[in-house]
Order: C-alpha cells, then structure tokens, then sequence
C-alpha cells in the first residue's frame, strides 16, 4: 500500500477518530502485525501536539500461554499497579486509539471457562474506573491487516497479496479518498440528518420481521436518543468512535423484547467464530439460543452476568453501504456490524439517552438502559428485512423496506 494512503489514514484516525488535544496523553492498544503504521499514528499524535504516546502492544499467541499456564486466581487478579493504572487513567483522561488486525480465530480452543471466571473476578475492581470514564474520554477502533486475518478473509490468495486486498478493503470503507477529512464530515452530516429523523418521530418499538424467519418487537426507552457518526465527549470534544461507522443506534429499554431473530453473519467473538445462530427473547431477555457452529461459545456469552442476556444496542444500516456493497465477509465485528443492520447483547450506551449529561449512570439504568461486563454486536440485516416504528401517538411508520432506509 502507498505509504502517502498510509499517512492520510493514520492522521484521519488522529484527528477525525480521537481528535487529540494539545498536551493529551495517547493510549495506542495494537497487535504486532503493523508496526511501521502505527508508528505513523504515534508521529501523527505528536503532530497533533500530544504529550505522550504509549503504545500497548498485544499478540495473541502470548495470551494463549498466559490463559494456559497462569491459575484463574492469577489471572483474574488486578495488581495495585494496574488499579494505580486505572486511576491515572480516570485523572488524565487520554485519548484511546485500538488498532485491531487479529486473526478472526486466533483464540481457537483457550480454556474459555477460565477466561470467563477471571474476568468476573476483575471485572467488579475495573469497571468503577470505566464507569467513572464513560462518555468522558475519546476513543477510536480502526483496522490495519493482520496476515492471519486477511488470509481469513481472501483464502487461497497469496499472504503478500491478501494483505495488500485487505488495506485496500479497509482504506475504501474508511472513506480515505483524496479528501478523507471532508468525506466524514460529509458523511458525519448524512448520519446526523437520519437521526434526527428518527428522534422527531419519538419511537417506543421497533418491529423487525425477515423472510428467515426473524419476526422480533424490541422496545425503546421513552428518553431514547438516537445517535450516529460523530460523538462529542462531555469534555466537548468532537470524535468518531468507529472507523468506518454506516449505523444510526439507539440503547433500547431493558426488559423489552419478544420474538425470535435470526444471524445472518458469523460472529467472531473472543477470538472464535459463533455462526448460524437464532436467539429467542422473552420480557427483554435471551431465554433460548441455538447455533450451528459455536453453541457453547453463544451460551457463555450469554450468561456472561445477568445483563448479558439482555439487550444493549439496535443498530440501523442500510444494505447499501460501502461495506455490504463490497461483498467481503470480513469476520470483524468493526466492519461486519457496519454492513448490516445489529442488536448487541449487554451494556447499552448512556450517551443514547436525551440530557445524559445531567444524569448519574444510575439514573440511566433505573430508565432501562442495561448494563453488563460484556457488549457483543451481532448482525440481522438482510435484502428482506423490514422494520416498522409504532410512535409514541400510535403511528406505524416504515423505517426499512427491503434492507434498505424507507425515508
Ligand atoms: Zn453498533
Ligand atoms: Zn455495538
């Protein structure tokens, strides 16, 4: 890939992603598979004036042996440095940029029933210090090509060629064009112009039906909000928390949900492929799961903790977007959730609230937004998906027709 794409990317990222303030700490969370771009991401953050960069890198065959060898007490327990850590953290406030590129399968056959009680063991020490952060710091997710994973993606190809087809894959959907900083604040416009469509009509459910098979009633908190594209921190910074985004998304209420929905892209989740499932909702909640590949896997997410089974994101995206029109599966949930219309099991977001600012979390979550350790997207968009809004007066308003926006 040209190394001046590269350079647009990398500053899109730093500026329209995070949008780095002078003297901000950078927190840059990536794997090994890019490192000369993301040491043009770090060079772009000092440019952009931060004070410090620091780089965490991960590899996943490390994590692997540390899941291996390491005892569930030891690797569910948080050191107080890495309490100190948090802390710091929650003072400073950096700017987080994750660059993901792992393998979609990289995590095959880790001991998951110890991952998942070492994580409910640190989650109740960590999660005050993300409490205390949420909505206040920026934070991107962007993608550079992992070998593993763009052979993933275009199997039988060449590594050399399959990673080259993947940058190209990721730079059209991010929008790096000549112009990549007008084309977001093009497409931040578009975004914002359908949520407040959405806002103006004052929807309390949604009424998804697919020829699959998918026939779900989701419904919306009465303060609900929705929200695309650009995000503003209450520190009043303006950043795109996902590049690409194509969604319109709202929290919904938490305890309302009946029907049956059908997947219609696998989910790569921890490192493992959930594929093929349906869920069944009852008063809000997952009572019933079953997939063709990973069942196991959808049922640990699942009862992850009580909110797990419950919903936290609906998310809307037409079939014609840059990444559904791209034909490419791409086994990662940045991209996959952006290709087609998503719910998300767990944590719903408090920015999707009207007036969050002026409410505790706590306030949000007695109105009905969820909360859980975990937040899975997966997707349900389909050619013959329609979704229908029953508003606060009464009306029955399309919102999709045939995969695609109706207004
Ligand atoms: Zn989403
Ligand atoms: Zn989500």
């Amino acid at each position: 890939m040209k190394k001046t794409r590269l350079r647009e990317y990398a500053r899109l990222i730093v500026r329209c992603g995070v949008n780095v303030q002078k003297d901000q700490e950078v927190m840059i969370y990536a794997d090994l598979d890019q490192p000369e771009f993301v040491k043009m991401v770090v060079e772009e953050a000092y440019k952009a004036k931060a004070k410090k960069v620091v780089v965490e890198w991960n590899y996943q065959p490390l994590q692997k042996l540390h899941v291996r060898y390491q005892s569930v007490k030891t690797l569910g327990t948080v050191e107080p440095w890495q309490e100190a850590r948090q802390e710091h953290f929650c003072q400073v406030l950096p700017a987080r940029i994750h660059l993901e590129s792992s393998d979609p399968d990289g995590l095959k056959g880790i001991n998951m029933e110890k991952v998942t009680k070492a994580r409910q063991m640190s989650y109740p020490i960590l999660k005050p210090y993300r409490d205390r952060r949420e909505n206040r710091d920026q934070w991107c997710i962007a993608a550079v090509p992992g070998e593993a994973w763009a052979k993933k993606v275009f199997p039988g190809m060449r590594t050399s060629l399959a990673v080259e087809k993947l940058w190209e894959a990721i730079l059209d959907t991010a929008r790096v064009t000549d112009d990549p900083v007008k084309a977001w604040e093009e497409h931040n416009a578009d975004l914002a112009r359908r949520c407040d469509y959405l806002n103006s009509l004052n929807i309390r459910s949604l009424h998804y039906t697919a020829e699959n098979g998918t026939d779900l009633t989701v419904g919306m908190m009465d303060e609900g909000c929705w929200r695309g594209g650009r995000d503003t921190s209450l520190q009043g910074i303006a950043f795109n928390a996902n590049i690409p985004t194509e969604e319109c998304f709202i929290s919904p209420k938490k305890g309302m949900a009946e029907g049956i929905v059908y997947s219609t892209k696998p989910l790569s989740y921890r490192g493992q492929l959930i594929e093929n499932f349906f869920i069944r909702f009852e008063n809000g909640k997952a009572v019933e799961a079953n997939a063709e590949a990973g069942e196991e896997l959808l049922n640990a997410m699942i009862s992850m903790d009580e909110g797990a089974a419950y919903l936290g994101e609906c998310a809307l995206v037409p079939q014609k977007s840059p990444i559904c029109e791209s034909g490419i599966l791409f086994y990662n949930t940045l991209f996959d959730e952006n290709a087609a219309c998503h719910l998300a099991l767990g944590m719903g977001y408090a920015d999707t609230i009207q007036d969050y600012q002026d409410k505790t979390l706590e306030q949000c979550r007695e109105m009905g937004l969820n909360d859980s350790m975990i937040h899975e997207d997966f997707m349900i968009g389909c050619d013959s998906m329609n979704i229908d809004a029953t508003c606060a007066d009464g009306k029955v308003v399309p919102i999709f027709r045939n995969g695609n926006w109706a207004f």
